[in-house]
Formats: C-alpha cells, sequence, structure tokens
C-alpha cells in the first residue's frame, strides 16, 4: 500500500458544495491512498448530514463535528488531530483552493520536502485602495512575524514529522499559517490561482480580520510592546525640551504660549496612552486566554462512531 495522503478541510455552512468538494477530490486523486477528514464547525445548515451520507457511502471520507462554531483554526486543529496519514494536506472546503494543486504538491512531498505551501499567484476581488493598503499593511506584518498574510494561504501539506511538531505547540489561539512556517522543515512553495467562491459567501469579516491580524501579531512578536517603549521615550525626551523652555521663560517673565499647546498636548498624550494601553490589553487578553487552557475544540459525534464523545485536551496540556 502507498503511503497514506490526508485531506483536511473546515466546513461551516457550505451545503451542497460539501458533495461538490468531495466529488472533486476524490477526481483529482484517483489512484492515490487517500483519507478524507471532514471537519464541521458547528455548522447551522445540512452540512453535517450531507458529511456522514458522504462517510456512510465512502469509506476514505471521516467526519468529525465540533459541538459548536468554533472558528476555522480550531476546525483546521480537531482536522490536523484526527488526520491519520503519512502526509496531510489543508485544504478549504468552498474549493477556492485548487483541488488539482495535491498531486503536485505530494510529488515535491515524494522528492523529501516537508512543507509545500501554496502561495497566490493571482489576487482575486480587490479594490486598488484595498490592494494598496493590504499590500502595506502585509509588508509591516511580514515584516514583524515573518508571515505573509496577503499572498500565503492556509492550503498546504505538511509532512507527519512537520505536523507532529506543529501539534506539540501549546497555544491556545493557534494561527494555522504562522506556526506552520514557526516550525521551520525543509519546505518550498508552489504557485496556485485562487478561484472565486463557488456558492455561499465569504465568513471574513473586517472583524474577523482585524482579530486575526491581532492574533497573529500578538502570537508571534513583542515589537508592539517595545514601540510603546519606544513612543515614550520620544515623549519623555521632547518633555524635557519643552519643560526647559517653558522654565526659561517664566523665568525670564515671558508669558508661556498658551491654551492650543495644551489641548494639543492632552490630544496627543491622551491618544498615545490609551492606544499604549490597548497594546498591553491585548497581549494581557492572550495570557488570560493560554492560562485558562480550556480545550481548543469539542467533538459532538464522529462519523464512523456516532455516539458522543467529548475531547480535545493535549495530552501534553493535561
Ligand atoms: N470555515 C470554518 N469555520 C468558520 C468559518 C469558515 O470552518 O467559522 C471554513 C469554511 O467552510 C471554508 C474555509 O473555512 O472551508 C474558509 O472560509 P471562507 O471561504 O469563509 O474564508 P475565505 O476563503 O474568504 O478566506
Ligand atoms: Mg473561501
Amino acid at each position: 500500500m502507498s503511503r497514506l495522503i490526508s485531506v483536511v478541510a473546515p466546513i461551516y455552512n457550505e451545503g451542497p458544495g460539501v458533495d461538490r468538494f468531495v466529488e472533486r477530490l476524490s477526481q483529482v486523486l484517483r489512484g492515490e491512498n487517500f483519507e478524507l477528514v471532514l471537519v464541521d464547525d458547528g455548522s447551522a445548515d445540512d452540512s453535517w448530514e450531507r458529511i456522514c451520507k458522504l462517510a456512510a457511502s465512502d469509506e476514505r471520507v471521516r467526519g468529525v463535528q465540533l459541538s459548536r462554531n468554533f472558528g476555522k483554526e480550531s476546525a483546521l486543529l480537531a482536522g490536523l488531530e484526527h488526520a491519520e496519514g503519512d502526509a496531510v494536506v489543508v485544504i478549504d472546503s468552498d474549493l477556492q483552493h485548487p483541488p488539482s494543486a495535491i498531486p503536485a504538491m505530494v510529488r515535491l512531498w515524494q522528492d523529501g520536502f516537508q512543507v509545500v505551501e501554496a502561495v497566490k499567484r493571482n489576487r482575486t476581488g480587490q479594490g486598488l485602495i484595498g490592494r494598496l493598503g493590504g499590500k502595506l499593511f502585509n509588508r509591516a506584518f511580514t515584516g514583524l512575524t515573518h508571515v505573509d498574510l496577503v499572498n500565503a494561504t492556509d492550503f498546504r501539506l505538511l509532512s507527519r514529522t512537520a505536523l507532529d511538531a506543529l501539534l506539540r505547540l501549546p497555544e491556545h489561539s493557534s494561527f494555522f499559517r504562522g506556526t506552520s512556517n514557526w516550525i521551520g522543515f525543509r519546505r518550498t512553495t508552489i504557485e496556485v490561482d485562487i478561484d472565486h467562491r463557488e456558492g455561499g459567501a465569504s465568513r471574513w469579516t473586517f472583524r474577523s480580520l482585524f482579530r486575526l491580524a491581532v492574533n497573529g501579531l500578538t502570537s508571534f512578536t513583542s515589537a508592539p510592546l517595545h514601540l510603546v517603549t519606544m513612543v515614550g521615550l520620544a515623549f519623555a525626551a521632547f518633555a524635557v525640551l519643552l519643560g526647559a523652555q517653558t522654565l526659561i521663560r517664566w523665568v525670564r517673565g515671558g508669558s508661556v504660549a498658551g491654551f492650543p499647546t495644551v489641548i494639543l498636548l492632552l490630544l496627543v498624550l491622551g491618544t498615545f496612552i490609551l492606544l499604549g494601553l490597548g497594546v498591553i490589553g491585548e497581549y494581557l487578553a492572550r495570557i488570560h486566554e493560554e492560562v485558562r487552557a480550556r480545550p481548543r475544540y469539542l467533538v459532538q459525534e464522529k462519523s464512523e462512531t456516532p455516539k458522543p464523545v467529548v475531547i480535545g485536551q493535549r495530552a501534553e496540556r493535561s
């Protein structure tokens, strides 16, 4: 038997997209020894029924249902922990990641690469301002975290060795794109065209993207904290200069420049203090989350043993 390839896909309210996805994958992977781990991330529609039906008719399909919507990152983790293959491919179930790239990724893995990342060749559906803003933000973000938010995708293949390393990371709010970079290992990239969504709508809102960016930053770098310190120091230097000038004028009996200065100082200082507190708060929130150490997902049902089980806590975390 050739080596087993696991394909892990998170599914959230994909409806008929589930059947489409499984069909495409079986086509693309015909002749390969593969399993399909479909994680239902608490869908409110009939996604889980569809997964069960598919699992009943095809033993290579396995379903895991989470007890509620835990978000894509947690669903991915659940899938990765349930995958049994010698290599694992993580892919979106909305067919935006072209399954046709998987055979090429598998070949690279057979050539000895441990991590094969798919990077975007094109960029779909964004205006000029969005692109420019995205580019600037991405440059800053990549510089700080070494994670390319814009061109990188979650579509990647991990060897068993790399996956085991990844699963050893104990972080609660994991950030797959970042952590799968952080682990290192012999890696390569492959260019893919990201398709437009087939059916349904993207679940990313500005808010969830902002959260993802903040999570990525706070879990990969403490640079924002240092930035607060640096700005604080700059203000200190400014304070000495301005203070000296004010004192000298006062001693000479001259008038100190009045109201506008006070207002400006208040505004600038107030803003900075609040931002600084916010930055500290973000890190504090992360610490709080990690310390609580709740399981990152709960399984309600699995397709092959249809009785309720509760797991999700890692062995190392017990
Ligand atoms: N997804 C999930 N849980 C969520 C949101 C999304 O499992 O809470 C899945 C979704 O089914 C899809 C993938 O994550 O397979 C990517 O979601 P989406 O297409 O909404 O994001 P985008 O492609 O816009 O990044
Ligand atoms: Mg999508």
